[in-house]
């Protein structure tokens, strides 16, 4: 493999994936420029073994030799290796909207800890292969990262030198979502990073600039449209079935975003009387109360009114600590539990599948993307079982899906993002999406907009344009 310093002097731009290439975790993709070296994100693989090892590996490019970073949001699969790019040699800033840089923190505090405390609980229970087991990274990893962190607002241009420069553009998907677009020597590449919904609850549709010559795009339900259907009847019906049959609702989903959208849901509901007012809410996360502040923080990212978010918040009982958890477990009659993580690859959720999965009078609802090789992805594959903590628990209760809440767009608004840019770009790279899906995207994309969209393959750098004019290296 060459590294970046190979590519250093010569005049060309390039293109490498090291992360999120044919697969929906990990995402980093490098721009390799004669002057400065970009990397647009840096996230965790997450999911199957094989992926979830690659977090140990060295990355095949010098980490010292990138100038700067942009992180497009603060989900894990985008935000969760920057601890370790830090520790490995990375000495510039990262750029990213002021949402993203609060929840962003929240988010690696609360990853740092889960893997303390997993390796802590592997090492005393024995359940690690590992002698001893080791967390991927530390609370101190993140601290030593957080001066790195640089906050970039919508709306206007911000310069690394004399020939680069980006913009962030409201992307949806989560609060302080944002797509990148990075002007790089007279060509305009955009970065979409995760695209949100058309149509939230919460959040404002995606945005883009007009005119883009290359695109970088995600891909994650490029072969599925969202089940259209009115969601909160939906929720209603499955609430009020669960509740007949003296269950528990069980709504794994990632303690900002989706979970707030939920919880609109249900605050509306209770407000129509479709569902019963008493029924209790919990939000079960370390960090839901901070990050439901920071949403309270920054009310011009977010489509409804402070006075809304507040009653929404009102309604819900927000749980942080161990010893609650199991009070809430112990809490007699039907309840609805939010709980992270939404791919149900670790965090407070398992708690509770631990004591719910084998009852069938509970509902295990999945609202958002479930990964290859994640145990979400294993219940909504009807697996006869799922393994937690090294125990193989048997899966009696329901499990439900409702597509529209999803955080990422479907194949059709991908589509509808895509073609928004006039006129239409030269180049469209699929990244984050696995090979299935990005192969019906772009073919999607081929008969419908006669472009070839290529799919990026994980470190193989692809040659974008020459340079003519000298290399400038300050950031
Ligand atoms: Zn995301």
């Amino acid at each position: 493999m060459e590294t970046i310093s190979d590519y250093k002097n010569t005049k060309a731009v390039y293109l490498q994936s090291l992360g999120a290439a044919q697969t929906v975790t990990g995402s980093k993709h490098l721009l390799k420029t004669p002057g400065l070296n970009i990397l647009i994100d840096c996230g965790l693989f997450q999911g199957i073994k094989s992926l979830r090892q690659k977090n140990w590996d060295k990355l095949p490019v010098d980490v010292a030799s990138i100038d700067a970073m942009i992180l497009t949001h603060a989900h894990l699969d985008h935000c969760g290796y920057i601890p370790l790019l830090i520790k490995n040699g990375y000495k510039g800033k990262i750029y990213m909207s002021p949402p993203t840089r609060d929840l962003t923190e929240l988010i690696l505090r609360d990853s740092a800890k889960l893997q303390e405390e997993d390796a802590e609980k592997a090492n005393r229970h024995g359940y690690s292969k590992h002698h001893p087991a080791l967390p991927l990274y530390t609370t101190a990893d993140v601290e030593n990262a957080l001066p790195h962190f640089v906050t970039i607002n919508t709306g206007k241009p911000y310069s690394l030198n004399t020939h680069i420069s980006f913009q962030l553009y409201v992307a949806g998907h989560i609060p302080g979502a944002c797509s990148v677009a990075i002007s790089c020597y007279g060509k305009a590449i955009v970065f979409s990073g995760d695209i949100g919904r058309y149509h939230s609850e919460l959040l404002p549709a995606p945005t883009h600039p007009a005119k883009a010559d290359m695109v970088v795009m995600e891909s994650t339900y490029g072969d599925r449209l969202h089940e259209k259907g009115d969601t909160m009847q939906q929720m209603a019906f499955m609430v009020n079935e669960t509740i007949f049959n003296k269950g528990n609702i069980i709504i794994p989903c990632f303690a900002v975003g989706r979970a707030q959208d939920v919880m609109h849901i249900l605050y509306k509901l209770k407000q129509q009387k479709l569902i019963p007012a008493a029924i209790p809410v919990f939000l079960d996360s370390p960090m839901a109360s901070s990050a439901s502040k920071v949403l309270l923080r920054y009310p011009e990212w977010i489509t409804i009114s402070q006075k809304e978010c507040e009653q929404m918040f009102s309604g819900v009982t927000i749980n942080q600590d161990y010893d609650g958890t199991e009070r809430i477990i112990r809490q007699k009659g039907s309840k609805i539990i939010l709980a992270a993580s939404g791919m149900l690859t670790g965090g407070r959720v398992l708690e509770y599948l631990k004591h719910y999965i084998g009852d069938q009078r509970n509902t295990i609802l999945i609202i958002g993307y479930q990964a290859e090789g994640t145990r979400g992805r294993a219940l909504l594959n009807h697996a006869h079982e799922i393994k937690i903590h090294g125990l193989f628990l048997p899966v009696k209760a329901q499990v439900k899906e409702i597509g529209d809440l999803s955080a990422h767009a479907d194949q059709a608004e991908l589509m509808t993002w895509l073609k928004a840019f006039a006129p239409a770009p030269a180049n469209v790279f699929l990244v984050h999406g696995e090979p299935g899906a990005q192969e019906v995207l772009r073919v999607k994309i081929n008969s419908e907009m006669h472009l070839d969209a290529c799919i990026l393959k994980q470190d193989e750098a692809v040659w974008l344009f020459d340079v003519d004019e000298p290399a400038s290296t300050s950031v």
